[in-house]
């Protein structure tokens, strides 16, 4: 009597979706194309060293919706241990002079007047607004199951939040910083070389340092890897199936409801559910092969800029070094690594902080940088292993630069490209993280239906500017709490038609 839902995508969202189906009744199966869960959520071992690709922070680790979500998913347990560093960034400009962006505000706050007091005010104020941003809670339910008294409930309990959504809901960092208008020209410098350049959202900053500062977003020891098992385990423990290693080619539809996928192999599997958690261009685009899609939808992937995609470089290092600032940014806009003309900086992170990562006495550092996917898109055969060579090279100079003799103690290198994950997780155009949060999207969303399509829903970072495991997982649980009420199987309320119409920026 059970219905089934087959799921696209054993990522973040995909696992989230599968754990709330099988916890609310349904049957259901992942369809993986890796031969690992998790998506962009990953690590890969070499000779004893960790290279985690991507957890670093994780909004909701102390409290609130997502909090909710990680520990029902599996991925806050008893015994994982979480860690909320001092220090955000350290930012050192091309002639050495360094900057610190402290996650702590009320610290943060004091170093920057010690450095401009004569901003003292303008810094006050900036630190409040972050303040304030911590408190914007997400919605646990998906917009259409949200009643008049969430959206009372949201306004009584944070009406600062909202007064500060409002205000910078549709503003970028470059207008932020250039109203506050720092006098003192080392503050000015580095806040315009941080988020300044490009049109990143000026609401998505001042609320990822709140969270920090509420030590809302922390580490979880053992990075991505663990994490994901994590959830692997609790999907498998409730009875679902994850099908590892198989890649679908379409969603199959018939008189527009989508009936079940076809897998590249040609073999077919029918549900009553098809929910794609995998790259939302593919899914849209080649699965769906563009038949379903709203102007919403065609003006997002046609305009919202994206994430530029990531060169990962990684060393395994064979001797202990401790830091101070596991995450720095060195400004070198115009330097080049490989055939990559950089457009900031690069970024260096030391995994010291975790043991987890290198063997006893060693240690894991990471070397990131963005690139181009033009660069990329047709570099094949030679020409490819050329790039990553000259990056190798490249790099091992970078690492030599900032820790003297180091060079000496590279044990292991492993360089990721935007092809690596392209290839592994199909991601579009190697944006990682899909949409960037610009102020002229930030509080937009895409649906999890698709016009004129029945019994078929999306989940995923592709839904949401900004992307993340938050609301990847978030939404996984969203549309099995759609089907739930399709299916009659939650009692639902009427109240809400009336303030149906008060739609926050939020949603
Ligand atoms: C370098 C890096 C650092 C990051 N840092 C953070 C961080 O610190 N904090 C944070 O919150 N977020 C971070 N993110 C973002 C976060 O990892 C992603 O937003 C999130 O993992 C997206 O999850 P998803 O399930 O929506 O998509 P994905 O992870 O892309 O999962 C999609 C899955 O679908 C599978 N798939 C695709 N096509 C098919 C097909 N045809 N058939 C079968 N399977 C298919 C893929 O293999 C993949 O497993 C980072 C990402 C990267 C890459």
């Amino acid at each position: 009597m059970r219905k089934k839902i087959v799921i696209i995508g054993g990522g973040v969202a995909g696992l989230s979706a599968g754990i709330y189906g099988q916890k609310y009744g349904y049957d259901t199966e992942i369809i993986e194309m890796h031969t690992l869960p998790g998506g962009q959520c990953t690590a890969w071992d070499r000779k004893g060293y960790c290279f985690d690709y991507c957890l670093h922070w994780l909004v909701g680790t102390a409290t609130g919706p997502f909090h909710d979500i990680w520990k029902e998913t599996g991925v806050i347990a008893d015994g994982v241990k979480i860690i909320d560093h001092e220090v955000h960034t350290k930012i050192v400009d091309e002639q050495g002079n360094s900057f610190i962006l402290y996650t702590n505000i009320d610290r943060w706050e004091k170093y920057l007047i010690d450095i401009a007091p004569e901003d003292a005010a303008t810094i006050r104020g900036m630190c409040a607004d972050m303040r304030k941003g911590a408190r914007l809670e997400p919605f646990s339910a998906p917009p259409e199951l949200r009643s008049p008294l969430d959206y009372l409930r949201a306004i009584c309990k944070m009406p600062r939040a909202i007064m500060l959504m409002m205000k910078y809901g549709n503003k970028s960092c470059r207008d932020y910083f250039k109203k506050l208008n720092f006098k003192n020209k080392r503050l000015s410098f580095f806040f315009n070389n941080l988020y300044g350049e490009r049109d990143f959202s000026a609401l998505a900053f001042l609320m990822m340092l709140g969270w920090f500062y509420h030590k809302n977003a922390g580490y979880l020891v053992g990075g991505s890897l663990p994490m994901t098992a994590r959830m692997a385990e609790k999907y498998a423990a409730l009875g679902g199936t994850l099908t590892l290693g198989r890649k679908v080619k379409s969603i199959i539809v018939e008189n527009d409801t989508s009936i079940g996928i076809t897998l590249a192999d040609g073999s077919v599997i029918e549900a009553d559910y098809v929910v794609s958690a995998a790259d939302g261009h593919a899914t849209l685009y080649d699965m769906l092969e563009g038949e379903y899609l709203s102007d919403k939808i065609k003006a997002a992937y046609a305009e919202w800029p994206l994430f530029t995609p990531l060169v990962q470089v990684s060393f395994g290092i064979d001797k202990r070094v401790p830091t101070e600032f596991p995450v720095q940014t060195y400004l070198a806009k115009g330097c080049t690594i490989g055939g990559t003309v950089l457009d900031s900086g690069y970024t260096i992170m030391n995994y010291c902080f975790d043991p987890t990562m290198a063997p006893e006495g060693k240690t894991v550092i990471v070397l990131r940088y963005e690139t181009p996917w033009e660069l990329w898109r047709d570099l094949e055969g030679d020409a490819y292993k050329a790039e990553k060579r000259q990056i190798e090279q490249d790099s091992r100079a970078i690492l030599e630069q900032y820790l003297p003799g180091i060079a000496a103690h590279i044990e292991v290198i492993d360089i990721a490209t935007p092809k690596t994950d392209v290839r592994y997780t199909g991601v579009w155009k190697g944006a990682y993280e899909g949409f960037m949060p610009t102020s002229k999207n930030i509080t937009k969303s895409l649906d999890t239906t698709l016009p004129g399509l029945k019994n078929f829903y999306m989940c995923g970072q592709w839904l949401f500017p900004g992307g993340g495991l938050p609301p990847s997982a978030q939404s996984g649980k969203w549309v099995v709490q759609l089907m739930r009420k399709k299916d009659n199987m939650v009692p639902h309320t009427n109240l809400c038609k009336i303030v149906g119409m008060v739609r926050l920026p939020m949603q």
